[in-house]
C-alpha cells in the first residue's frame, strides 16, 4: 500500500504537509509528494486536503 497523490487534484493547497506528523510530504513542481521512506500510512492526510487529491492505493 502506499498514500498517492491525485496530480491532476491537487493544488498544492499544503494543508497535508501541515497535517503530516512524520513530515513525509512536500511540494514540488507544484503539486504535494510523499517520501514514501518516511510515510507510515496512518492516513491523516488523506481527509487533510481540502481538494480530495489524496487516497490510499492498496494496488500500488
Ligand atoms: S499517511 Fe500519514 S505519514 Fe503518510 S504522508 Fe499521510 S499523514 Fe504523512
Amino acid at each position: 500500500m502506499k498514500i498517492v497523490v491525485d496530480q491532476k487534484k491537487c493544488r498544492a493547497a499544503g494543508a497535508c504537509v501541515v497535517a503530516c506528523p512524520e513530515d513525509a510530504i512536500f511540494i514540488s513542481d507544484g503539486v504535494a509528494k510523499i517520501d514514501e521512506s518516511r510515510c507510515d500510512l496512518d492516513g491523516i492526510c488523506i481527509p487533510a486536503c481540502p481538494h480530495g487529491a489524496i487516497r490510499l492505493s492498496e494496488t500500488d
